[in-house]
């Protein structure tokens, strides 16, 4: 979020300018988690999710969760996160990705909020995790699994963020999102990665949310205002918020 520090507010009237109104700011690590509160403080528009994410675990030490707790009091997160498992990159050993996970797992239930999941080659093991402790409703972010996955997650009524990968040219998420339910279906950036065509290689931001919109739109082959409405829905259910209020 760094990436956005020195013209935030020129991001936020630009994705304004296209029909976006709230922004989910999400943290990957302590410092990162702090600022999302930050932010959120400055900007009502801004909501904040804390967490640290599968890559970070490799230094970081579980007693930090007392800290994301504290955070948690301080304001109100939308969401836990991110957390999960990432077994493509490998940074941190399995089992730290693991005890974090399992740390955030319990953190958002003590508060009764979603996690924001991160997962890389390990859907079998989020599956796993989630189901051992009897979590429903959280949000998979960024999915890049396949059919059978979505028919194990689907039992677990995960809600699905599509990014921008779903706009690259080799991409499967197009035929994909149909398999999804369509009251699980979430969009979002990842920015500042991730941007959809014909932004490749460039930083992401919210603005960019119309291209995925888009896509999205044309694979589901809805019109336009029906999928807006969906999305709108999904969203305040997925975090249980009314975004109205701001
Ligand atoms: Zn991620």
């Amino acid at each position: 979020m760094d990436e956005f520090k020195d013209d935030i507010e020129y991001i936020i009237s630009n994705a304004k300018k296209g029909g976006i109104q709230r922004f989910i700011v999400v943290g990957f690590d302590i410092e990162s988690s702090i600022k999302a509160k930050t932010m959120s403080l400055n900007y009502p528009e801004i909501k904040p999710v804390y967490g640290i994410h599968p890559y970070n675990t490799v230094n970081s030490s579980i007693s930090m969760m007392r800290e994301l707790n504290d955070l948690v009091k301080e304001k109100k997160p939308l969401a836990i996160g991110e957390t999960g498992f990432d077994f493509y990159r490998d940074i941190s050993p399995k089992n730290k990705q693991r005890d974090f996970f399992e740390a955030h797992i319990k953190l958002a239930s003590k508060y009764n909020l979603p996690l924001v999941i991160h997962t890389r080659d390990a859907f079998d093991e989020t599956y796993t995790i989630l189901k051992e402790h009897n979590r429903f409703n959280d949000i998979l972010h960024c999915y890049t699994g396949n059919s059978d996955d979505i028919k194990k997650f689907n039992e677990l009524n995960i809600y699905y963020g599509i990014t921008g990968i779903i706009t690259f040219k080799n991409s499967n998420l197009r035929t994909l999102v149909k398999e999804m339910p369509l009251d699980r279906i979430l969009i979002e950036t990842d920015a500042p990665y991730l941007s959809p065509v014909p932004f490749r290689g460039k930083r992401n931001e919210p603005s960019n949310l119309k291209l995925i919109f888009n896509t999205l739109s044309e694979s589901l082959i809805t019109n336009h205002q029906d999928v807006e409405n969906i999305l709108l829905k999904n969203t305040k259910n997925a975090f249980n918020y009314d975004f109205d209020e701001c």
